[in-house]
């Protein structure tokens, strides 16, 4: 199983699990590949972790074995509550808002869903919901592409 970062034309990063990079190649020159966000079906490999701030580039994102940090400072359970800049969460909330505004909410039976949309059984569209990483793993090794996106709290609360 192969993590890739992906971005779409329009520039929204988002990730993917396939199955080998040869997956990767043929579901992207197939057209198999979408933008959770724009449906955007122009979907390349990202030179970089999907960086949502602006300036400096991802440095670990080539790290096969990021070592660990002890003396990371522990800082984010002192302050707010919430670790994410105040940038990130927005642009996170827009993500939300997007997905939430142009895809079908299946919940839970988001693994069956999208199992029925890439078998043909029922008409595909873009869709959301919840699914363990052990179904999206599962799906990508069936050959389905999907996205996780992290999901923060709704902008209006
Ligand atoms: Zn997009």
């Amino acid at each position: 199983m192969i993590h890739y970062a992906l971005r779409c034309a329009a520039g929204h990063g988002f990730d993917g699990w396939f199955p080998g990079s040869a997956a990767f190649d043929r579901q992207a020159s197939a057209g198999l590949l979408c933008c959770p966000v724009c449906a955007s079906a122009e979907v390349s490999r990202a030179i970089m972790s999907p960086s949502l701030g602006r300036g400096a580039p991802a440095p670990a994102a080539a790290d096969p074995a990021p070592a660990p940090r002890p003396d990371a400072p522990a800082k984010a359970a002192t302050e707010a509550p919430s670790p994410l800049p105040d940038q990130v969460r927005a642009a996170l909330q827009r993500l939300r808002a997007d997905v939430e505004q142009r895809c079908d909410y299946v919940g839970p039976h988001f693994a069956e869903a999208a199992r029925s949309m890439h078998a043909g059984h029922t008409p595909p569209r873009p869709i959301y919901g919840e699914a363990t990483p052990e179904q999206a793993e599962e799906l990508a090794e069936d050959g389905i592409a999907v996205a996780q996106i992290p999901w923060v709290p709704r902008a209006d609360g």
